[in-house]
């Protein structure tokens, strides 16, 4: 008998589904391929066939439930409010248990990701190589299609010359002169770090301008998404361990990036093994904010506080819901509160907002077609609004978004929020 010790913990929450399908309405997947198992009410139907000893897990069945956003369209429109991420991460970890995690992905999260110092040493590795990637516009990089597995045209930015762990003081003071109202810690997520530095500096300057001391812990690692959403709970423990030691001394950690917060804050969610572990990783949660969050709920800045940057004065922007903000943390009013007081700017609203933008982490990288059809949808969106800048707050959608904007021919650059203001 298979080990299923993952999948029991979710059995109850599979249990939920009633087979109405309307999720079907609402999946990006299941709208382009229209097949079955793409669609929650396919991959719980899976999982309980499993868990009753009816259906093996096979390598197939690894694929089916790898083809998931983890985007929660189908969580926020189901009647029974079935947990369909749990469900799929769940029955990733007990794929990853059962049978291991294959050696790219065995040497990427545990050789790599999971220890700061050696993930930064290799992304200036790869860094030093990039100069072999043709350049499209700016700082964006094409990636040929010979590097099939991330490739297939797609268009990447470059990584940052200096990372912004290079970058950043150990402490940010308030900035002229202010008594510090709070102190926090700051999180810097691997994108951030990575590829958009000057993104992380531009956030510690407006919270050091709103009386905030910010700190900002070297200790601190990866959060762990890739990792852990992939199904590896044994590194995205040891991540999260790691990232509670780091940020104890502070009652809040604020982070930029919607995909960040969201898995930090969901530690206590899918990755507890013992009652210990659950009530460290809840009191954790209650900590973190995104950045859209803590300038509006915590320090309580009323929206028309914030000042338009002059180069973004007479644009048109339209605001995209990253889906680890929207739907994991029911963040959208925040953002838009900023964007719509933003005296200088015009704001739209667009059709999809909501929608998701196609990224999925690697479902991007197993499924690029898939992601180009779920892009195009975003893209016709952008496009019905006439806004020339696309604002959000998660780095893995600034990403996506601008490869499928520069794919589609379309004007529009992409900005995380914090950007346009002064
Ligand atoms: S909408 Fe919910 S209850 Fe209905 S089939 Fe989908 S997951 Fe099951
Ligand atoms: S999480 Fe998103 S991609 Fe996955 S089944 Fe639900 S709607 Fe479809």
């Amino acid at each position: 008998m298979e080990d299923l010790k993952e999948l029991k913990k979710v059995e109850q929450l599979a249990d939920q589904c009633m087979k109405c399908g309307f999720c079907s309405f609402f999946c990006p997947v299941y709208q382009e391929d229209k097949i079955e198992t793409s669609v929650a009410r396919g991959k719980n139907y899976l999982v309980k066939q499993v868990l009753q000893g009816k259906q093996e897990f096979t390598d197939e069945m690894g694929t089916i439930i790898g083809k998931c956003l983890l985007c929660k369209r189908c969580v926020a429109n189901c009647p029974s409010k079935t947990q369909i991420d749990r469900v799929v991460v769940a029955a990733r970890a007990q794929m990853v248990k059962n049978k291991g995690l294959g050696f790219i992905k065995n040497f990427a999260f545990r050789k790599v990701m999971s220890n700061r110092k050696a993930f930064g040493r290799y992304v200036k590795m790869a860094r030093a190589f990039q100069w072999m990637m043709p350049t499209t516009e700016g700082t964006i990089r094409h990636l040929p299609d010979f590097l099939k597995a991330l490739g297939q045209g797609r268009n990447i930015p470059s990584m940052a010359k200096t990372f912004l762990r290079d970058q950043v003081k150990p402490v940010y003071k308030p900035a002229n002169g202010q008594k510090a109202k709070m102190k926090v810690g700051f999180f810097m997520g691997c994108a951030m770090d990575f590829v958009f530095p000057d993104i992380g500096l531009k956030i510690i300057d407006v919270l050091t301008k709103h009386g905030v001391e910010v700190v900002v812990p070297e200790e601190q690692n990866c959060c762990g998404a890739a990792i852990y959403f992939s199904g590896d709970f044994e590194t995205g423990r040891m991540l999260a361990e790691k990232n509670i030691k780091a940020f104890k001394d502070f009652d809040y950690v604020v982070t930029g990036c919607g995909t960040c917060s969201s898995t930090l804050k969901d530690y206590q969610k899918y990755l507890p093994d013992t009652e210990d572990q659950k009530k460290r990783y809840e009191e954790f949660e209650k900590k973190i904010k995104d950045s859209t969050e803590f300038l509006i709920d915590v320090l309580k800045i009323p929206p028309e506080e914030f000042k338009l940057k002059k180069e973004f004065e007479g644009k048109t922007a339209t605001w995209h819901d990253p889906c680890h903000l929207v739907r994991y943390q029911n963040i959208k009013d925040q953002p838009r509160a900023i964007l719509k007081a933003l005296k200088g700017l015009k704001y739209v609203e667009m059709a999809n907002a909501d929608g998701c933008c196609g990224m999925g982490g690697s479902f991007s990288v197993y499924h690029y077609d898939l992601t180009k059809k779920i892009a195009d949808k975003k893209m016709n969106g952008i496009k019905a609004t006439g806004a020339d800048i696309v604002v959000t707050a998660c780095p893995g959608c600034m990403i996506n978004l601008t490869d499928h904007i520069l794919r589609s021919k379309m004007p529009q650059k992409v900005y995380h929020f914090l950007e346009l203001v002064e």
